[in-house]
Protein backbone atom coordinates (compact mmCIF):
# COMPACT_ATOMS: atom_id res chain seq x y z
CA UNK A 1 0.00 0.00 0.00
CA UNK A 2 3.04 2.32 0.74
CA UNK A 3 4.62 1.82 -2.87
CA UNK A 4 1.37 2.47 -4.57
CA UNK A 5 0.43 5.58 -2.59
CA UNK A 6 4.02 6.98 -3.41
CA UNK A 7 3.28 5.70 -6.83
CA UNK A 8 0.28 7.85 -6.83
CA UNK A 9 1.44 10.55 -5.62
CA UNK A 10 4.29 10.59 -8.30
CA UNK A 11 2.00 10.21 -10.97
CA UNK A 12 -0.13 13.32 -9.98
CA UNK A 13 2.46 15.80 -8.57
CA UNK A 14 6.18 14.77 -9.57
CA UNK A 15 8.47 15.65 -12.94
CA UNK A 16 12.11 15.04 -13.51
CA UNK A 17 14.09 18.20 -14.20
CA UNK A 18 16.34 18.61 -17.10
CA UNK A 19 19.13 19.24 -15.81
CA UNK A 20 21.67 22.26 -16.99
CA UNK A 21 24.46 23.85 -16.31
CA UNK A 22 25.38 24.46 -12.82
CA UNK A 23 23.40 21.23 -11.56
CA UNK A 24 25.41 19.53 -14.81
CA UNK A 25 28.57 20.41 -13.10
CA UNK A 26 26.98 19.27 -9.12
CA UNK A 27 26.56 16.13 -10.34
CA UNK A 28 30.02 15.45 -12.12
CA UNK A 29 31.93 16.76 -8.96
CA UNK A 30 29.70 14.25 -6.61
CA UNK A 31 30.51 11.57 -9.12
CA UNK A 32 34.15 12.28 -9.49
CA UNK A 33 34.95 12.52 -5.62
CA UNK A 34 33.23 8.86 -5.64
CA UNK A 35 29.58 9.79 -4.18
CA UNK A 36 28.54 7.38 -6.93
CA UNK A 37 26.96 5.42 -8.27
CA UNK A 38 25.27 7.48 -10.80
CA UNK A 39 21.59 6.28 -10.34
CA UNK A 40 20.33 8.99 -13.11
CA UNK A 41 16.51 10.05 -12.79
CA UNK A 42 15.01 8.29 -9.74
CA UNK A 43 12.56 9.01 -7.17
CA UNK A 44 14.33 5.92 -4.96
CA UNK A 45 16.37 7.12 -2.25
CA UNK A 46 19.60 5.26 -2.79
CA UNK A 47 23.24 5.50 -1.90
CA UNK A 48 25.16 7.68 -4.81
CA UNK A 49 24.23 10.63 -6.97
CA UNK A 50 20.31 11.00 -8.24
CA UNK A 51 18.47 13.85 -9.99
CA UNK A 52 15.35 13.42 -7.63
CA UNK A 53 11.65 14.57 -8.45
CA UNK A 54 10.54 17.87 -7.92
CA UNK A 55 7.15 19.42 -7.78
CA UNK A 56 8.02 21.92 -10.91
CA UNK A 57 6.96 20.08 -13.92
CA UNK A 58 8.61 21.08 -17.48
CA UNK A 59 7.05 24.27 -18.40
CA UNK A 60 8.40 25.60 -14.81
CA UNK A 61 4.95 25.54 -12.83
CA UNK A 62 4.75 24.33 -9.45
CA UNK A 63 2.29 21.34 -8.01
CA UNK A 64 1.35 21.11 -4.69
CA UNK A 65 -1.28 19.14 -2.38
CA UNK A 66 -3.45 21.07 -3.57
CA UNK A 67 -3.28 19.85 -6.85
CA UNK A 68 -4.56 16.13 -5.31
CA UNK A 69 -8.34 17.51 -4.44
CA UNK A 70 -9.23 16.78 -8.34
CA UNK A 71 -9.02 13.25 -7.30
CA UNK A 72 -11.86 14.36 -4.08
CA UNK A 73 -15.30 13.28 -4.44
CA UNK A 74 -16.67 16.97 -4.63
CA UNK A 75 -20.15 16.38 -3.48
CA UNK A 76 -18.15 14.45 -0.20
CA UNK A 77 -15.86 17.52 0.54
CA UNK A 78 -16.03 20.88 1.87
CA UNK A 79 -12.70 23.10 2.29
CA UNK A 80 -12.48 26.48 4.05
CA UNK A 81 -9.89 28.43 3.24
CA UNK A 82 -8.26 30.80 5.73
CA UNK A 83 -9.99 29.08 8.23
CA UNK A 84 -8.13 28.58 11.57
CA UNK A 85 -8.65 25.93 13.78
CA UNK A 86 -8.10 27.02 17.69
CA UNK A 87 -9.67 23.92 19.43
CA UNK A 88 -10.69 20.10 19.27
CA UNK A 89 -13.54 19.90 21.43
CA UNK A 90 -14.25 17.06 23.18
CA UNK A 91 -17.71 15.41 24.51
CA UNK A 92 -18.25 15.59 27.96
CA UNK A 93 -16.51 12.93 30.16
CA UNK A 94 -17.67 9.39 30.40
CA UNK A 95 -16.08 7.80 33.22
CA UNK A 96 -14.89 5.00 32.33
CA UNK A 97 -14.29 5.69 28.62
CA UNK A 98 -11.29 7.66 27.16
CA UNK A 99 -11.77 10.96 26.25
CA UNK A 100 -13.62 11.37 22.59
CA UNK A 101 -13.17 14.04 20.03
CA UNK A 102 -16.52 15.73 19.26
CA UNK A 103 -15.38 18.72 16.70
CA UNK A 104 -13.31 21.78 16.84
CA UNK A 105 -13.74 25.17 17.07
CA UNK A 106 -12.31 27.00 14.11
CA UNK A 107 -12.27 30.93 12.62
CA UNK A 108 -13.22 31.63 8.80
CA UNK A 109 -11.47 33.45 6.69
CA UNK A 110 -13.46 36.97 7.86
CA UNK A 111 -12.23 35.85 11.43
CA UNK A 112 -15.70 34.76 12.73
CA UNK A 113 -15.51 31.67 14.69
CA UNK A 114 -17.90 28.78 14.43
CA UNK A 115 -18.20 25.27 15.73
CA UNK A 116 -18.11 22.11 13.98
CA UNK A 117 -19.27 18.86 15.05
CA UNK A 118 -18.90 15.40 13.99
CA UNK A 119 -21.66 13.22 12.80
CA UNK A 120 -22.58 10.32 15.51
CA UNK A 121 -21.24 7.42 14.85
CA UNK A 122 -17.83 5.04 15.06
CA UNK A 123 -15.98 5.97 12.23
CA UNK A 124 -16.46 9.61 12.85
CA UNK A 125 -12.98 11.08 13.36
CA UNK A 126 -11.15 14.52 13.91
CA UNK A 127 -8.08 14.12 11.65
CA UNK A 128 -5.18 16.51 12.57
CA UNK A 129 -2.65 17.31 9.83
CA UNK A 130 -1.51 20.73 11.26
CA UNK A 131 2.02 20.35 10.40
CA UNK A 132 4.97 19.17 13.06
CA UNK A 133 4.87 22.85 14.69
CA UNK A 134 0.96 23.10 14.00
CA UNK A 135 -0.20 19.46 15.83
CA UNK A 136 1.55 19.66 18.76
CA UNK A 137 0.49 23.16 19.56
CA UNK A 138 -2.86 22.74 18.74
CA UNK A 139 -3.12 19.45 20.48
CA UNK A 140 -1.60 21.26 23.60
CA UNK A 141 -4.28 24.16 23.07
CA UNK A 142 -6.97 21.61 23.20
CA UNK A 143 -5.93 20.24 26.72
CA UNK A 144 -3.61 17.27 25.00
CA UNK A 145 -0.10 17.36 26.37
CA UNK A 146 1.87 17.37 29.97
CA UNK A 147 -0.32 18.08 32.25
CA UNK A 148 1.65 20.43 34.70
CA UNK A 149 2.83 22.42 31.69
CA UNK A 150 -1.09 22.93 30.76
CA UNK A 151 -1.89 23.61 34.20
CA UNK A 152 0.55 26.29 34.09
CA UNK A 153 -0.75 28.01 31.67
CA UNK A 154 -4.63 27.70 32.43
CA UNK A 155 -5.55 25.29 29.84
CA UNK A 156 -8.09 22.39 31.69
CA UNK A 157 -6.23 19.07 30.87
CA UNK A 158 -7.99 16.54 28.45
CA UNK A 159 -5.94 14.01 28.20
CA UNK A 160 -1.99 14.33 30.34
CA UNK A 161 0.47 13.01 27.13
CA UNK A 162 3.69 14.24 28.10
CA UNK A 163 5.21 13.03 24.54
CA UNK A 164 3.11 16.07 22.78
CA UNK A 165 5.99 19.08 21.71
CA UNK A 166 8.47 16.54 22.32
CA UNK A 167 11.37 14.81 20.00
CA UNK A 168 11.21 18.42 17.86
CA UNK A 169 14.01 17.97 15.51
CA UNK A 170 15.02 20.33 12.74
CA UNK A 171 17.83 18.32 10.46
CA UNK A 172 20.99 20.93 10.58
CA UNK A 173 21.82 22.32 7.16
CA UNK A 174 25.47 24.29 6.12
CA UNK A 175 25.46 26.06 3.27
CA UNK A 176 28.47 27.59 0.73
CA UNK A 177 27.68 30.20 -1.80
CA UNK A 178 30.15 29.76 -4.72
CA UNK A 179 30.28 32.99 -6.60
CA UNK A 180 30.78 31.69 -10.66
CA UNK A 181 32.80 33.60 -13.65
CA UNK A 182 30.12 32.34 -15.36
CA UNK A 183 26.24 32.60 -16.07
CA UNK A 184 24.50 29.82 -14.25
CA UNK A 185 20.82 28.82 -14.56
CA UNK A 186 18.51 29.36 -11.77
CA UNK A 187 17.40 26.04 -10.12
CA UNK A 188 16.11 24.54 -6.87
CA UNK A 189 17.36 21.29 -5.57
CA UNK A 190 17.80 18.64 -8.56
CA UNK A 191 21.01 17.24 -8.16
CA UNK A 192 21.78 15.13 -4.96
CA UNK A 193 24.43 13.31 -3.39
CA UNK A 194 23.46 10.42 -0.89
CA UNK A 195 26.56 9.34 0.95
CA UNK A 196 26.78 6.16 3.31
CA UNK A 197 27.36 8.19 6.32
CA UNK A 198 24.21 10.57 6.91
CA UNK A 199 25.41 13.32 5.28
CA UNK A 200 23.26 14.82 2.31
CA UNK A 201 24.60 17.13 -0.53
CA UNK A 202 21.86 19.53 -2.64
CA UNK A 203 22.44 22.24 -4.89
CA UNK A 204 20.57 25.37 -5.72
CA UNK A 205 21.51 28.16 -8.33
CA UNK A 206 20.60 31.52 -10.07
CA UNK A 207 20.29 34.98 -9.49
CA UNK A 208 17.23 35.12 -7.17
CA UNK A 209 17.84 31.57 -5.61
CA UNK A 210 21.52 32.54 -4.74
CA UNK A 211 20.71 35.88 -3.19
CA UNK A 212 17.40 34.96 -1.51
CA UNK A 213 19.06 31.82 -0.02
CA UNK A 214 21.96 33.58 1.11
CA UNK A 215 20.16 36.37 3.17
CA UNK A 216 18.13 33.32 4.61
CA UNK A 217 21.13 31.43 5.58
CA UNK A 218 23.42 31.67 8.59
CA UNK A 219 25.73 34.33 7.67
CA UNK A 220 25.67 35.24 11.01
CA UNK A 221 26.30 32.80 13.90
CA UNK A 222 23.69 31.45 16.00
CA UNK A 223 24.29 33.20 19.19
CA UNK A 224 24.29 36.67 17.25
CA UNK A 225 20.97 36.22 14.87
CA UNK A 226 18.19 38.21 15.89
CA UNK A 227 15.80 40.12 14.46
CA UNK A 228 17.27 43.41 14.02
CA UNK A 229 20.48 42.13 12.60
CA UNK A 230 18.53 39.81 9.99
CA UNK A 231 16.66 42.36 8.66
CA UNK A 232 19.88 45.14 8.70
CA UNK A 233 21.23 42.16 6.76
CA UNK A 234 18.12 42.09 4.38
CA UNK A 235 18.62 45.81 3.56
CA UNK A 236 21.64 46.07 3.09
CA UNK A 237 21.85 43.36 0.12
CA UNK A 238 18.79 44.77 -0.83
CA UNK A 239 20.64 48.73 -1.57
CA UNK A 240 23.75 46.98 -3.35
CA UNK A 241 24.32 48.64 -6.64
CA UNK A 242 22.41 46.53 -9.70
CA UNK A 243 25.79 45.46 -10.66
CA UNK A 244 27.64 44.28 -7.75
CA UNK A 245 23.99 42.40 -7.28
CA UNK A 246 24.27 41.25 -10.70
CA UNK A 247 28.31 39.57 -9.98
CA UNK A 248 27.15 38.46 -6.84
CA UNK A 249 24.26 36.44 -7.38
CA UNK A 250 25.77 34.90 -10.58
CA UNK A 251 26.53 32.00 -8.14
CA UNK A 252 25.29 28.45 -7.13
CA UNK A 253 24.72 27.26 -3.36
CA UNK A 254 25.99 23.71 -2.49
CA UNK A 255 23.73 22.93 0.84
CA UNK A 256 24.56 20.16 3.21
CA UNK A 257 21.55 18.25 5.07
CA UNK A 258 22.50 15.99 8.32
CA UNK A 259 20.26 12.77 7.99
CA UNK A 260 17.94 12.05 11.13
CA UNK A 261 19.14 13.95 13.26
CA UNK A 262 20.03 12.97 16.49
CA UNK A 263 19.57 15.87 18.08
CA UNK A 264 16.55 16.99 19.41
CA UNK A 265 14.34 19.35 21.35
CA UNK A 266 10.65 20.23 22.21
CA UNK A 267 7.77 22.34 21.68
CA UNK A 268 6.44 24.20 24.50
CA UNK A 269 3.78 27.14 24.86
CA UNK A 270 3.94 31.14 24.48
CA UNK A 271 0.42 32.32 24.69
CA UNK A 272 -2.40 30.54 24.93
CA UNK A 273 -3.81 31.45 21.84
CA UNK A 274 -3.12 29.45 17.84
CA UNK A 275 -2.30 32.32 16.23
CA UNK A 276 0.60 33.23 18.79
CA UNK A 277 3.50 30.61 17.54
CA UNK A 278 4.90 28.78 20.43
CA UNK A 279 8.58 28.01 21.45
CA UNK A 280 10.56 25.69 19.61
CA UNK A 281 13.88 24.47 20.49
CA UNK A 282 16.02 21.72 18.14
CA UNK A 283 19.26 21.75 19.86
CA UNK A 284 21.16 21.52 16.63
CA UNK A 285 24.43 19.27 17.19
CA UNK A 286 23.92 18.71 20.48
CA UNK A 287 24.43 15.03 19.28
CA UNK A 288 28.45 14.51 18.79
CA UNK A 289 27.10 12.06 15.74
CA UNK A 290 25.48 15.18 13.88
CA UNK A 291 28.74 17.26 14.21
CA UNK A 292 30.36 14.16 12.94
CA UNK A 293 28.04 13.72 9.96
CA UNK A 294 28.54 17.50 9.09
CA UNK A 295 32.41 17.34 9.48
CA UNK A 296 32.25 14.07 6.75
CA UNK A 297 30.06 15.92 4.39
CA UNK A 298 32.29 19.25 4.77
CA UNK A 299 35.15 17.83 3.58
CA UNK A 300 33.63 15.83 0.38
CA UNK A 301 31.89 20.09 -0.23
CA UNK A 302 35.54 21.08 -0.07
CA UNK A 303 36.62 17.93 -2.54
CA UNK A 304 33.68 19.32 -4.96
CA UNK A 305 35.15 22.87 -5.02
CA UNK A 306 38.44 21.45 -6.10
CA UNK A 307 37.09 18.91 -8.97
CA UNK A 308 37.26 19.36 -13.04
CA UNK A 309 33.89 19.38 -12.81
CA UNK A 310 33.78 22.39 -11.15
CA UNK A 311 36.80 23.79 -12.53
CA UNK A 312 34.79 26.84 -14.69
CA UNK A 313 32.16 27.52 -12.17
CA UNK A 314 34.89 28.68 -9.12
CA UNK A 315 37.08 31.17 -9.17
CA UNK A 316 40.80 30.74 -9.07
CA UNK A 317 41.27 34.28 -7.16
CA UNK A 318 37.91 36.40 -6.16
CA UNK A 319 37.31 39.61 -7.90
CA UNK A 320 37.47 42.76 -5.47
CA UNK A 321 33.98 42.96 -5.88
CA UNK A 322 33.40 39.82 -4.29
CA UNK A 323 36.16 39.73 -1.92
CA UNK A 324 34.72 43.16 -0.99
CA UNK A 325 31.14 41.93 -0.06
CA UNK A 326 32.19 38.22 0.56
CA UNK A 327 31.67 38.79 4.88
CA UNK A 328 28.14 40.34 4.01
CA UNK A 329 26.70 38.13 1.29
CA UNK A 330 27.67 34.69 2.25
CA UNK A 331 29.73 31.45 3.54
CA UNK A 332 32.72 30.69 1.84
CA UNK A 333 34.73 28.07 2.70
CA UNK A 334 38.60 28.03 3.03
CA UNK A 335 40.43 24.68 1.68
CA UNK A 336 42.18 24.79 4.52
CA UNK A 337 39.76 24.34 7.75
CA UNK A 338 41.02 21.60 10.40
CA UNK A 339 38.44 19.79 12.08
CA UNK A 340 38.31 21.89 15.15
CA UNK A 341 37.53 24.72 12.49
CA UNK A 342 35.34 22.22 10.23
CA UNK A 343 33.54 21.78 13.88
CA UNK A 344 32.83 25.36 14.41
CA UNK A 345 31.92 26.15 10.69
CA UNK A 346 29.09 23.86 11.14
CA UNK A 347 28.14 25.19 14.18
CA UNK A 348 28.26 28.67 12.93
CA UNK A 349 26.99 29.00 9.89
CA UNK A 350 23.85 26.58 10.81
CA UNK A 351 20.65 27.15 9.53
CA UNK A 352 17.10 25.23 8.93
CA UNK A 353 16.77 22.95 5.72
CA UNK A 354 12.47 23.31 6.84
CA UNK A 355 12.01 19.17 6.81
CA UNK A 356 11.39 20.22 10.78
CA UNK A 357 9.45 16.83 12.25
CA UNK A 358 8.39 15.17 15.47
CA UNK A 359 6.03 16.32 18.35
CA UNK A 360 3.33 14.03 17.91
CA UNK A 361 5.61 10.79 17.49
CA UNK A 362 4.54 7.49 17.04
CA UNK A 363 5.12 5.29 20.26
CA UNK A 364 4.12 8.41 22.28
CA UNK A 365 1.94 10.93 21.22
CA UNK A 366 -0.13 8.67 18.62
CA UNK A 367 -0.31 4.48 18.18
CA UNK A 368 0.52 2.92 14.62
CA UNK A 369 -2.73 3.60 13.04
CA UNK A 370 -1.58 7.51 14.18
CA UNK A 371 -4.84 7.27 16.73
CA UNK A 372 -3.99 9.70 19.67
CA UNK A 373 -2.91 7.21 22.60
CA UNK A 374 -5.19 6.96 25.06
CA UNK A 375 -8.07 9.43 23.39
CA UNK A 376 -10.85 8.38 20.52
CA UNK A 377 -11.89 9.68 17.48
CA UNK A 378 -8.71 11.72 17.02
CA UNK A 379 -5.79 10.86 14.74
CA UNK A 380 -2.88 13.11 13.96
CA UNK A 381 -1.68 12.24 10.32
CA UNK A 382 1.46 14.90 9.11
CA UNK A 383 5.29 15.58 9.34
CA UNK A 384 4.86 15.70 13.15
CA UNK A 385 4.33 11.39 13.65
CA UNK A 386 8.23 11.18 12.12
CA UNK A 387 11.00 10.55 14.58
CA UNK A 388 13.60 11.16 11.48
CA UNK A 389 13.02 12.97 8.12
CA UNK A 390 12.34 10.56 5.48
CA UNK A 391 14.63 10.74 2.43
CA UNK A 392 16.67 13.81 1.25
CA UNK A 393 13.29 15.77 1.35
CA UNK A 394 10.64 14.26 3.35
CA UNK A 395 7.42 16.35 0.82
CA UNK A 396 7.03 13.13 -0.99
CA UNK A 397 6.62 11.08 2.22
CA UNK A 398 4.31 12.82 3.58
CA UNK A 399 2.26 13.04 0.66
CA UNK A 400 2.46 9.59 0.44
CA UNK A 401 1.77 9.37 3.86
CA UNK A 402 -1.88 11.35 3.76
CA UNK A 403 -2.71 8.93 0.43
CA UNK A 404 -1.71 5.67 2.39
CA UNK A 405 -3.68 6.93 5.43
CA UNK A 406 -6.62 7.55 3.44
CA UNK A 407 -7.08 4.44 1.53
CA UNK A 408 -6.33 2.46 5.05
CA UNK A 409 -9.30 4.70 6.91
CA UNK A 410 -11.62 3.72 4.30
CA UNK A 411 -10.57 -0.11 3.71
CA UNK A 412 -11.65 -0.16 7.49
CA UNK A 413 -14.82 1.51 7.67
CA UNK A 414 -15.63 -1.24 4.48
C1 LIG B 1 10.51 27.05 3.01
C2 LIG B 1 10.35 25.54 2.92
C3 LIG B 1 10.91 24.86 1.85
C4 LIG B 1 10.77 23.49 1.75
N1 LIG B 1 11.31 22.84 0.67
C5 LIG B 1 11.09 21.51 0.51
C6 LIG B 1 11.53 20.84 -0.65
O1 LIG B 1 12.12 21.43 -1.56
N2 LIG B 1 11.28 19.50 -0.74
C7 LIG B 1 10.64 18.80 0.24
O2 LIG B 1 10.44 17.60 0.10
N3 LIG B 1 10.22 19.42 1.36
C8 LIG B 1 10.42 20.75 1.51
N4 LIG B 1 9.99 21.39 2.64
C9 LIG B 1 9.41 20.56 3.71
C10 LIG B 1 7.97 20.18 3.44
O3 LIG B 1 7.27 21.31 2.94
C11 LIG B 1 7.35 19.71 4.76
O4 LIG B 1 8.09 18.62 5.26
C12 LIG B 1 5.91 19.25 4.55
O5 LIG B 1 5.12 20.28 3.98
C13 LIG B 1 5.32 18.86 5.89
O6 LIG B 1 3.98 18.49 5.67
P1 LIG B 1 2.92 18.52 6.84
O7 LIG B 1 1.65 18.05 6.24
O8 LIG B 1 3.48 17.83 8.03
O9 LIG B 1 2.80 20.06 7.25
P2 LIG B 1 2.45 21.34 6.38
O10 LIG B 1 2.75 21.13 4.94
O11 LIG B 1 3.08 22.48 7.10
O12 LIG B 1 0.86 21.43 6.47
C14 LIG B 1 0.20 21.85 7.63
C15 LIG B 1 -0.95 22.72 7.19
O13 LIG B 1 -1.79 22.97 8.31
C16 LIG B 1 -2.14 24.32 8.34
N5 LIG B 1 -2.40 24.66 9.75
C17 LIG B 1 -1.54 24.68 10.79
N6 LIG B 1 -2.18 24.99 11.92
C18 LIG B 1 -3.47 25.15 11.61
C19 LIG B 1 -4.65 25.49 12.35
N7 LIG B 1 -4.60 25.68 13.65
N8 LIG B 1 -5.82 25.59 11.67
C20 LIG B 1 -5.90 25.37 10.34
N9 LIG B 1 -4.82 25.04 9.59
C21 LIG B 1 -3.62 24.94 10.21
C22 LIG B 1 -0.94 25.04 7.75
O14 LIG B 1 -1.32 26.30 7.25
C23 LIG B 1 -0.53 24.08 6.66
O15 LIG B 1 -1.22 24.33 5.47
C24 LIG B 1 10.07 22.77 2.75
C25 LIG B 1 9.49 23.46 3.82
C26 LIG B 1 9.61 24.83 3.89
C27 LIG B 1 8.95 25.56 5.05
Amino acid sequence: MVASAYAWVEAAVAFFPRLQQWQSAVRDALLEVGIGPNNGNTYEHMEGTKVGGSTFDEAGKRHTAADLLQHADSNNITVLLFANVHRILFAPPESGSPPKASGVVFSDSSGVRHQAFLRQGPWSEVLVAAGAIGSPHLLMLSGVGDGASLRAHDIPVVLNLPGVGKGMADNPANAIYVPSPIPVETSLIQIVGITDFGGYIEAASGAQASLSQVVSLGTVAPGLRNEAVMLQYAEALKYLPHEIQRILGQAGVILQKVDGPASSGSLSLNEINIEDSPLVRFNYYSAPEDLFTCIETTRVVQQILNTEAMRNFTYTSFPDTIRRNAEMIGNFMPANLDVITLAEWCRNTVTTIWHYHGGCQVGSVVDKDYRVVGAAGLRVIDGSIFDSSPGTNPQATVMMLGRYMGLKIHQDRQ
